[in-house]
């Protein structure tokens, strides 16, 4: 797989990694953030779809084998408010 395609957690699509939301395992703290830092990180859709989802299957956690943090999808469903056109 070329090194700047990615998969979605979700759905399994393979995508450019910029498609994707970028969900972050930062190293070493842990913390989970969004599109910055250095670690392990999950991709994910930006569609109401992957992120459902994601959200049901607890997909970040099992990807990332860390407690999500409890607002991390929040986040992302403001970002889909905010992406979408009015
Ligand atoms: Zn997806």
């Amino acid at each position: 797989m070329d090194k700047n395609y990615r998969r979605c957690i979700s759905c399994r699509k393979v995508a450019p990694k910029s498609d994707f939301w970028r969900i972050v395992r930062v190293h070493p703290s842990q913390e989970l953030q969004l599109d910055e830092g250095m670690g392990r990180s999950a991709y994910l859709c930006q569609t109401e779809a992957c992120l459902q989802t994601a959200q049901k299957k607890k997909a970040i956690r099992r990807s990332l084998r860390v407690p999500e943090r409890p607002d991390i999808y929040q986040l992302l469903w403001e970002r889909l408010d905010k992406g979408q056109p009015s």
